[in-house]
């Protein structure tokens, strides 16, 4: 299984020299194999982008697995080229909520919001809910199973293929459940059983500790959290994701540093542009 890391960035977007390194785009993460480009991909904030220039002007044919709706996990989506082109084929799946999935998101993207609505993009869309539970898609086995998180329904998502597991949990607000252990929420089943043993844990760490009091009813997570879960669920490498908008590369380089030190979880800050191939 190959991870492309394509959109970091949690809230807006970040451009500026001073977050080149790890990346100005908003959450998107798309999985392939080293046999050919992907064909799945979560969350389609402005990083989708990126996965356009890995199909060198071949058409995307595969799905993508929305965890939510808001602005920065769904901006990307009309400026997808690789998918917006009349030999495409993209599957869009919403977690299941109230309303149609074309009109969930037609909420945000249509006029006089956007010029377009989904359906007027080009090649064969189509738009579907996704209940929780468990199914094959693009062969992959795909579980979503809703965390908490501020303004809608989310999903979190576990892939499994022949080869790994990887757990995505970028938008995660384990604080409404209570503080548990240690003031950020408790490690809850949903959160446990998506990350069970996983090789990689994608997973929200927009705050610091020393942040959290004023922040904590933002909808996020922090990274001891997410450091945390990776522990209690045995995964085997942790990717620090959804960094927020006011993080600087010099930030990042410095808690990158302070999270290498852990000898039990393989700890890394995501960057934009990011290879990662597991197990
Ligand atoms: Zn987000
Ligand atoms: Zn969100």
């Amino acid at each position: 299984m190959r991870v492309y890391v394509c959109g970091t960035r949690g809230s807006t977007p970040a451009p500026g020299p001073e977050f080149c390194r790890y990346g100005g785009h908003t959450a998107s993460v798309a999985i392939g194999n080293s046999g050919g480009p992907p064909r799945l991909i979560i969350d389609a904030g402005t990083g989708i982008r990126l996965v356009s220039q890995m199909f060198d002007g071949q058409p995307f044919r595969g799905s993508v697995l929305l965890s939510h709706l808001h602005w920065d996990h769904l901006q990307g989506l009309p400026f997808f080229s690789a998918g917006d082109r009349l030999d495409s084929r993209v599957d869009v799946y919403v977690p299941e909520q109230d309303g149609e999935a074309t009109t969930n998101l037609a909420d945000v993207m249509a006029p006089p919001h956007f010029p377009i609505t989904p359906s007027d993009l080009r090649g064969h869309w189509t738009f579907a809910h996704l209940p929780p539970g468990t199914r094959q898609i693009e062969g992959y086995e795909v579980t979503g199973r809703e965390i908490p998180h501020k303004g809608g329904t989310t999903f979190g998502y576990r892939i499994r293929d022949e080869a790994a597991v990887v757990a995505y949990l970028s938008d995660h607000s384990p604080i409404v459940l209570g503080p548990g252990p240690d003031g950020f929420g408790p490690y809850h089943d949903a959160a446990l059983d998506l990350a069970a043993g996983a090789d990689l844990l994608i997973h929200d760490a927009q705050y610091l500790d020393r942040e959290w009091p004023s922040y904590s009813h933002f909808g996020h997570s922090t990274a001891s959290y997410a450091l945390g879960l990776a522990r209690k669920a045995g995964v085997a490498r942790l990717l620090m994701f959804h960094h927020d908008p006011t993080r600087t590369d010099a930030a990042l380089d410095l808690l990158a540093d302070e999270w290498a030190n852990e000898r039990d979880v393989d700890v890394m800050a995501a960057r934009q542009g990011d290879v990662i191939d597991l197990p």
